[in-house]
């Protein structure tokens, strides 16, 4: 056993970990980061975002092929999906980028432990280390950046084989005929399109009366409407009471929220995906009294330091969306304070995005949340339908909506349903990062042809002057 002293050791090496790693290995601090699993990148790049969007590509153009290449003139045998060939390219996209990360640790000078650690004390982390043995790190900081685990509902136990998370729903060997999904947020609605693409018939319950909770309700309801039109089907303000296992399927019981008679729904699969909660286990925060709430999440100060003083948490163990890339920019700004500078995390401009087809973007404030703040706005929308480049590649569902404010004009939110706009929306968040009006965006020169212009019509439209619709 030996003990190496450390300027900062960090818990987790997912994006909110090894991000922080990196950006204090450029300041120059000496950085060890500790990560559990066999492989760097977390949830993310091993389980979640990086997986899953292998999955969502390849059947998206599985899709494009079988009902729009006729359109566009060319002409195929019959197409087919090879199962294991699509689990090999995502394994294949996973494991370069998590080798990745090994890299970069390297080009750093991060030291790259691989074990499960505890915090002793403030200053000391000790590690049991993969491989056998432990290691004891001394650090004038800690961070935690442990990151999150699927929930569940009580009745209803995942076994990552029948009933899955995220985490199995990416893995299922064969296609299963009928799927049920728990919950209508994110994970419910990627997952369910690569497998329906694929041709399970997927059902979606939701406790809401709507999908995808906390999203503008306009995109909302087009989403789900898309997403009908696409085979889905959902039961909203219903709720699961239990699943059953029976030898050759699996029994589903949902009963409305409201009361009334129940029914059941078979499946194959069933995908709990009812958000994810805080995980800290076997970290000793007990012990060293560090204070977590309720929800499991650790409470921090504006810069990140929990209740004891030396120890630090980011990303999914603290409060704010659940999301890789607002972690890193915590990671960020945590090297950044440890290391004596300025750090900011600007969460009134944090972008989310759904991988469906079309994909749903959005940044900063809801129609909703306007309204409840009783905040005027003027509001801008231009649909994809008379976007010449969406047109063009028959790709025309959906609309961009930016919402600003009635005195000043500065956007307040923009929120988009349509083709890549998980792409448009990155001029969005630049737009609102830079306190930027509507008039802005609209006198902003976009490419023409370019699904951007939806964008600087929808600006245009706020002041009522929309050119092409
Ligand atoms: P979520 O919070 O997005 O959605 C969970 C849904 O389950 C909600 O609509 C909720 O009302 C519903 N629900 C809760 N209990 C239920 C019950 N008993 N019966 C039926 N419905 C119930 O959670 P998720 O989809 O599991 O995703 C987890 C986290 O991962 C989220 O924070 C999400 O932002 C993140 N994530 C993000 C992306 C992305 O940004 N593209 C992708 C995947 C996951």
């Amino acid at each position: 056993m030996s003990d190496e002293q450390f300027d900062v050791v960090i818990i987790g090496a997912g994006p909110g970990g090894y991000v922080a790693a990196i950006r204090a290995a450029q300041l120059g601090l000496k950085v060890a980061c500790v990560e559990k699993r066999d492989t760097l990148g977390g949830t993310c790049l091993n389980v979640g975002c990086i997986p899953s969007k292998a999955l969502l590509h390849a059947t998206e153009l599985l899709e494009t092929a079988q009902h729009q290449f006729a359109s566009f003139g060319i002409k195929t045998g019959k197409v087919s999906v090879d199962l294991p060939q699509m689990m090999q390219h995502k394994s294949d996209t996973v494991t370069g980028l998590t080798d990745g990360i090994g890299f970069l640790f390297k080009k750093n000078k991060v030291t790259s432990v691989f074990g499960t650690a505890k915090i002793d004390a403030p200053g000391q982390v000790s590690v049991t280390l993969n491989d056998g043995g432990a290691q004891v790190l001394k650090a004038k900081n800690i961070v935690i950046a442990t990151g999150s685990e699927p929930a569940s509902i009580p009745g209803v136990e995942i076994d990552e084989e029948r009933i899955v998370s995220s985490t199995g729903a990416l893995e299922l060997s064969s296609i299963p005929k009928k799927m049920v999904m728990i919950g209508a947020g994110v994970i419910g609605l990627e997952m369910g399109s690569v497998w329906a693409r694929l041709g399970t018939e997927v059902t979606v319950v939701e406790f809401l009366d709507r999908i995808t909770p906390g999203m503008d309700g306009e995109i909302s309801k087009q989403f789900q409407r898309t997403l009908k039109k696409q085979g889905m089907t959902f039961h909203l303000s219903t709720k699961v009471t239990g699943v059953e296992k029976l030898k050759t399927k699996l029994k589903v019981d949902v009963e409305p929220v409201a009361g009334g008679d129940g029914q059941s729904l078979d499946a194959d699969v069933v995908l709990v995906a009812v958000g994810r909660r805080p995980f800290t286990d076997g970290l000793g925060l007990d012990t060293v009294g560090v204070t977590v709430d309720e929800r499991g999440m650790i409470p921090t100060d504006a810069h990140f330091k929990t209740n004891i003083d030396g120890i630090y948490a980011i990303g999914d163990v603290i409060t704010g969306p659940m999301l890789a890339h607002k972690a890193e920019d915590e990671g960020v700004a945590i090297a950044e304070h440890l290391a004596g500078k300025w750090s900011h995390v600007n969460y009134d401009a944090i972008p989310s995005v759904v991988y469906t087809h079309p994909e749903v973007a959005s940044v900063g404030m809801t129609e909703e949340l306007l309204k409840e703040a009783g905040i005027a706005y003027n509001k801008g929308k231009f649909p994809f339908t008379a976007n010449a480049r969406a047109k063009s590649h028959l790709d025309t569902e959906g609309f961009v909506k930016i919402l600003a404010s009635k005195e000043t004009d500065r956007v307040l939110g923009v929120h988009m349903i349509g083709p890549g706009v998980g792409e448009l929306i990155g001029e969005a968040v630049v737009a609102m990062e830079l306190g930027a009006s509507a008039e802005d965006i609209a006198r902003t020169c976009h490419a023409h042809p370019t699904m951007s212009e939806a964008v600087k019509e929808a600006a245009l439209g706020v002041d009522g002057r929309i050119i092409h619709a």
